[in-house]
């Protein structure tokens, strides 16, 4: 019997005293979990940040014929000045700011990049690109 008036004695009295003692764990719990959640976020934007840097790197140098011209494969934007070749899409030269040129992925014809469609044949530029 003395077990179950401690026990009686405990709930009447100590319910405040036992919310006093977890109130710090509930607290440190909430702070962990937003520990954690900057951490996560923090983790995120940095992969992101890496994947960002790597799309916007790739300006390839080109191959050059034997004749010293530049292989330009078809469809894809480059820099007759520098040779280098872009991804689909880019518009200038990232060395000498120059407009990219671009051969029309259909008939060849040298093209700006930033051209909706080809002068000569009309295939739509965009479209190629998407294909190469
Ligand atoms: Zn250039
Ligand atoms: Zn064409």
């Amino acid at each position: 019997m003395e077990l179950i008036r401690d026990v009686l004695d405990f709930i009447s009295t100590g319910l405040g005293d036992l919310g006093a003692t977890l109130a710090p764990y509930a607290f440190i719990g909430l702070v962990g979990l937003y520990l954690l959640w900057l951490v996560i976020g923090y983790l995120r934007v940095s992969q992101v940040g890496i994947q960002a840097e790597s799309a916007t790197l790739p300006a390839l140098p080109l191959p050059h014929a034997p004749d010293g011209a530049i292989d330009v494969p078809r469809g894809v934007p480059y820099c007759p000045n520098d040779g280098l070749r872009y991804p689909a899409g880019a518009r200038f030269c990232t060395q000498c700011e120059a407009d990219l040129l671009a051969s029309c992925a259909n008939c060849g014809a040298t093209i700006r990049a930033t051209d909706e469609s080809c002068y000569r044949c009309g295939t739509h530029a965009t479209l190629a690109a998407a294909s190469d």
